[in-house]
């Protein structure tokens, strides 16, 4: 068993917490267990809720040019010191250092955005709305928010959230994935290197026993939750009844529709990197082609072509693509191969064989191509969230259309064409949040917000965007009316139109 465990981090100082509970952090490239993180009980929970209750006042009152501060000497260290986080990133999830490089780069965004957090957080002023009575909004902070984030983008997904919560005056009590848990750890740290008081960010580790113990404080005003559907759902219907705001997004089943005008070369290229992009576990993942039988066997052909060309292997070793989260998920990953062939499709790319440039034990599955899956198959309908992109083949644009908007997931989705109309058509009647138009992963830029539909996001409260910054603020109307002598002095009786 490693000797390293990963403490919380509370009060600005790394803590153990009263609980004994530990589980492993892996490197998936090598297939050891390298450290263990701590995992919370619910009065460890206590501690950092209290904690940053205790830090919400003084950072409610601190100056919005105080608080702007904070976030530009955060974002400039995170720039300076992006090589050590994207290490840390490769070494517990596994992704390739370049698309660690990547998921930081995404993630400074929405800090760039919490910089500009003063044109985000003022209110509105309606002058004279009847004889000598204003009316405004203010915006103000809710208090002390909860964030819960999956293992696929640790880094990132945490950086969706905290920056805007932080800059718009809340405090926070972060719960990272226990499988690769460290990014959050040293974001926090980076945070107080950034000038941010003890106890505005707080980091505490732990499952399902720490996700309840959040979802029940009475004193934790919000939830920000980004996962897989059940638990997204879960955590929905659970902080709701117990009177929280939520934000919830949840996986995705992502499809690119091919049409015969397309581009192939572009097709076939987009596809590659949208499906095997951090070893495909991103919820923006491209995980089914739609390809029209026209183009079918050109493209898939294209694609494999490009798929000989990738290699696999540890992420520290300038590779395309690195290994998945644990034994367990490879394992789960892989056994759909098996199942597609069951319910006759082909397997054109057998990730299985793989050559790997790495540590024999690793968590390797290579690229997988499936073409021909029926979409009666769980392969067709299950998240599989691994390397393996499945072709579908329709007979036009219309059927494309029917399957992607007949899958319970709605996060993304791409259509490949020349055809201006036909592109135009496509966004007005998928069911999906976010559109590409010869684009294959759409994640929106941090000044629009990200989310999906359907099983994709529960409730309405989408991530960073204008309505990231709405999600932390909650708005006053105050209605005023002052003493003026030369309007015949106060009159107390509610204001009367005129
Ligand atoms: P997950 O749902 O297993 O875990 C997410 C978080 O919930 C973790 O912090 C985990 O500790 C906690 N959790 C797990 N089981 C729980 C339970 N039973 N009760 C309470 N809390 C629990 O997700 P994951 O495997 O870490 O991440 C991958 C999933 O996240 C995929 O489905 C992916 O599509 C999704 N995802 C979605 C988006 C999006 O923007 N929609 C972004 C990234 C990832």
């Amino acid at each position: 068993m490693a000797t390293t465990t990963i403490d919380h981090w509370i009060d600005g100082a790394p803590a153990t917490g009263e609980s004994e509970r530990t589980g492993p952090v892996y490197n998936p490239a090598l297939g050891v267990e390298q450290k263990r993180v701590r995992l919370a009980s619910t009065e460890d929970v206590d501690t950092a809720v209290e904690s940053a209750a205790r830090a919400f006042p003084a950072w409610r009152d601190t100056s919005i040019a105080k608080r702007q501060q904070v976030m530009f000497g955060f974002r400039e260290l995170l720039n300076a010191r992006s090589g050590e986080l994207a290490a840390i990133l490769t070494s517990e999830h596994g992704k390739v250092l370049s698309d660690a490089g990547g998921e930081i780069a995404r993630g400074l965004e929405v800090v760039e955005l919490a910089c500009a957090m003063p044109g985000y957080t003022k209110g509105e002023y309606s002058e004279n709305v009847s004889t000598g009575v204003d009316v405004y909004t203010l915006k103000q902070p809710v208090g002390v928010v909860g964030i819960i984030s999956p293992f696929n983008f640790p880094a990132m997904v945490p950086l969706w959230f905290f920056p805007l919560a932080i800059a718009a005056g809340n405090t926070v009590v972060l719960k990272p994935s226990e499988k690769d848990p460290s990014a959050a750890v040293w974001m926090a740290e980076l945070m107080k290197e950034a000038g941010l008081p003890d106890g505005v960010l707080n980091v505490v580790h732990g499952d399902k026993v720490a996700v309840d113990a959040l979802l029940e404080h009475p004193v934790v005003r919000s939830i920000s939750f980004v996962g897989s559907t059940p638990i997204a759902q879960y955590i929905y219907q659970t902080a709701s009844a117990n009177g929280k705001r939520v934000q919830a997004l949840g996986g995705a089943k992502n499809h690119m529709l091919v049409l015969p005008d397309a581009d192939l070369d572009l097709a076939a290229d987009a596809a590659v990197n949208a499906g095997f992009g951090s070893a495909g576990e991103r919820c923006m993942a491209v995980s089914v082609v739609l390809a029209v039988d026209a183009i079918a066997d050109e493209l898939v052909a294209k694609v494999s072509e490009r798929m000989s060309r990738l290699t696999t292997g540890d992420g520290t070793r300038g590779c395309d693509m690195g290994p998945l989260i644990t034994r367990e998920h490879r394992d789960k990953v892989a056994g759909y191969l098996d199942v597609a062939v069951d319910d006759g499709a082909t397997l054109v790319v057998d990730g299985r064989e793989v050559e790997i440039d790495g540590a024999a034990d690793g968590f390797w599955l290579g690229p997988t191509l499936i073409d021909r899956v029926p979409t009666s198959s769980v392969v067709y309908q299950d998240e599989i969230f691994g390397p393996v992109l499945s072709i579908v083949r329709v007979d036009g644009y219309e059927q494309g259309v029917e399957i992607i908007n007949a899958s319970r997931y709605g996060n993304g989705t791409a259509i490949f064409t020349n055809d201006g109309g036909a592109a135009r058509r496509f966004q007005r009647e998928v069911t999906v949040g976010m559109i590409g138009i010869n684009v294959p992963i759409p994640v929106p830029v941090a000044y629009h917000s990200f989310g999906g539909w359907k099983d994709s996001l529960f409730g309405d409260a989408k991530a960073y965007g204008p309505k990231g910054f709405d999600f932390f603020l909650q708005e006053k109307a105050v209605t005023s009316r002052w003493l003026d002598p030369s309007h015949g002095g106060l009159n107390l009786g509610f204001p009367q139109h005129d």
